[in-house]
């Protein structure tokens, strides 16, 4: 029994990936074979795809960070044949194989099933990137942050992390600032619940001092650098900056006086190893919070043959939105 999957390869420095007839034996342990229906690409697959990361550990492997389809057998518990179930990073696309494919065989521990209103679809139009901006706007919640407190800013606002960012805090009663590098896609990001849109110039230049006037609640930031230190010093007393990205970069070349003069939290948000049972509140959170027509305007659908000409362009941040993969 084969199926199509986009396999990774490696031959000195460069990684290539093909689409190819695998073979069901060669799947890796786990107690849950699904039939996978989406995958999506997030900017971790372009970083595993092109190797701009160390992602993929293990080569041959079938890439793909997420899918979504439907359990065709088990031997986990609370997990049966034809069960709707989403899986999301753990080591799919670095030591195991991932959602790139029509069937993946996983532990059940990695696998969420969807509320009964998210679609295997939509399950893929949010992926990593609309599941981690369920983490981030948790972690506001966590950190005390109501509509009433003031503006939330979200960076990268035309990506993944960022659209669905955007449309779930403007859903729950956020004034929203949407800084972007594209601002001729002003409409979108309005159409999605941006108040105002910024230059993603303003936050992406070196800080002009360690502190900046007050000017935002909470901030969900997928970019880093530079941009995330200037979202700290302009972040309100015992505000919230929830970083998730590194799109800018890894580096923070900030100070602490935002923490010790402001009260500032900056919470990390980790989607890779986070527990099952901040994913369930994550995937609940998102079907009550979510207006999933404000989803489908992110998206775009591509097939498996697509995926390897995307990675480079997801990192240049060439892609809005979500891409939802139909492997089949
Ligand atoms: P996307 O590529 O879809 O979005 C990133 C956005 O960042 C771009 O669309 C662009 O937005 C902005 N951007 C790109 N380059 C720069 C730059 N040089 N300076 C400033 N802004 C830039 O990626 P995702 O939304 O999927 O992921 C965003 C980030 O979050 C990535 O770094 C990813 O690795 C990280 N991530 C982390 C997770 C975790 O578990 N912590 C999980 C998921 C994602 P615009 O054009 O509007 O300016």
């Amino acid at each position: 029994m084969t199926f199509k999957a986009l396999l990774a390869t490696k031959a000195g420095d460069a990684i290539s990936a093909n689409v190819v007839d695998f073979d069901e034996n060669d799947l890796m342990p786990g107690d849950v074979t699904v039939a996978v229906e989406y995958s999506t690409v997030n900017y971790k697959d372009g970083m595993a795809l092109t190797g701009f990361a160390p992602i993929i550990q293990t080569f041959p492997i079938i890439a793909g960070v997420d899918f979504s389809g439907i359990v065709e057998t088990s031997t986990y518990p609370g997990l049966n044949a034809g069960d709707r179930v989403v899986a999301n990073s753990w080591g799919l696309s670095q030591t195991h194989h991932g959602g790139y494919a029509q069937k993946a065989r996983v532990s059940g521990d990695w696998l969420v099933k969807l509320p009964d209103n998210i679609s295997t679809k939509d399950a893929m139009a949010l992926g990593t990137a609309g599941y981690t901006a369920m983490l981030c706007v948790l972690a506001l919640e966590h950190g005390g942050v109501t509509p009433d407190k003031g503006d939330i800013l979200v960076t990268g606002a035309n990506g993944g992390v960022g659209s669905v960012a955007i449309a779930l805090l403007s859903g729950l009663g956020y004034r929203v600032v949407a800084s972007t590098g594209r601002p001729q896609e002003a409409d979108y990001l309005r159409e999605l619940g941006a108040a105002e849109i910024i230059d993603r110039k303003v936050l992406s230049e070196p800080a002009k001092g360690p502190i900046g006037s007050e000017r935002w609640a909470g901030v969900v930031d997928s970019v880093g650098s530079h941009t995330l230190v200037n979202a700290l010093a302009q972040t309100k007393y015992r505000g919230v900056v929830a970083a998730c990205g590194l799109a800018q970069g890894l580096d923070l070349p900030g100070t602490v006086l935002p923490f010790i003069l402001r009260n500032v939290t900056l919470a990390g948000i980790d989607s890779v190893n986070a527990p099952q049972a901040v994913r369930l509140e994550a995937w609940k959170r998102l079907s009550t919070d979510l207006d999933f027509a404000k989803l489908a305007r992110t998206v775009s659908t591509v097939g498996l043959a697509d995926v390897a000409a995307l990675a480079p362009k997801i990192l240049k941040g060439e892609i809005q939105g979500r891409t939802v993969v139909d492997v089949n």
